[in-house]
């Protein structure tokens, strides 16, 4: 593992004028893609599926609860142990992180690509966010095609409103693929960005991956935010070591900074005029 740099000087491990690249190439971009996973909700206190601290699978929990035949074997497991996630995941509230990518929108017209069930981002009062592993407040019929939202943790007990079958959280299980529209629309963001923060994640797992990849190929610099040097990202142009909480205040103020420094850039229909007239 690659250690951070212990220079003094140093901006999260990545010396001046890495940071100071960096900085500028928030001045080119027009889109930013957030790509946001486990460690992102960590620093809201909810456990993450591997690394340090407390695991959310745990024995044979996860096939229990995070495949379709664990569930129809045991709905009454799953359910308790939903309920009680539910209860935690409602309980969690947005950190200076997600505050400061609420911060950012303001300046940046940012999409959000989480691997994360819960809503903190949307709580923050993020506007653009695809689950791309669903959402814990959702739910839908194991039996009929009805989908609705969750309004407390109990509901996952209760009948399917239209055919009384039983229910489950609209969360993407393992051997299931994420929604085509919630694909799709990562893959635009993607593609369309000017650059690309991974935060809280590793981007391992796929079809998650493949975003931050496309957006690689498609020209698009990456820059990662993790405690720990991710080697499968090591493509990107920068890597940032420190959690969610501690480094996005810190970067989204410095790039707002760097802009306002710069001033706001004309509107489209004033740069034809000629210098003088500006
Ligand atoms: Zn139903």
């Amino acid at each position: 593992m690659r250690t951070p740099s212990n220079a003094p000087t140093a901006t999260f491990g990545l010396e001046p004028a890495g940071y100071r690249k960096l900085l500028e190439q928030f001045m080119h971009a027009q889109r930013i893609l957030v790509y946001s996973g486990a460690g992102m909700s960590a620093d809201s206190g909810l456990p993450t599926y591997r690394g340090a601290g407390e695991h959310l699978w745990t024995g044979d929990v996860l096939e229990r609860v995070s495949t379709l035949t664990g569930y129809a074997r045991d709905p009454a497991f799953a359910i308790d142990w939903y309920v009680e996630q539910s209860h935690r995941l409602l309980a969690a509230r947005p950190h200076e992180g997600h505050k400061a990518l609420v911060e950012l929108e303001r300046y940046w017209d940012v999409t959000h690509v989480t691997q994360n069930v819960d809503v903190l981002l949307e709580e923050a009062g993020c506007a653009d966010v695809v689950h791309l592993h669903g959402r814990f407040d959702r739910l839908k019929c194991l039996q009929c095609r009805w989908t609705g939202n969750a309004t407390n943790a109990d509901d996952l007990r209760r009948p399917c409103p239209n055919c009384g079958g039983k229910l489950r959280p609209a969360i993407v299980w393992m051997g299931e693929m994420p929604g085509e529209e919630d694909v799709n629309r990562a893959g635009n963001a993607a593609k369309s960005a000017g650059l690309v923060l991974v935060v809280g994640t590793p981007a391992e797992m796929y079809p998650g991956a493949a975003v931050v990849e496309t957006a690689h190929r498609a020209g698009v610099p990456v820059c990662v935010i993790n405690p720990e040097w991710c080697e499968n990202l090591h493509y990107a142009q920068w890597q940032l070591f420190g959690g969610a909480r501690t480094v996005l205040p810190v970067l989204v103020r410095d790039a707002i900074a760097r802009r306002q420094a710069e001033g706001q850039p004309l509107p489209w229909f004033l740069r034809w005029l000629p210098s003088w007239a500006k």
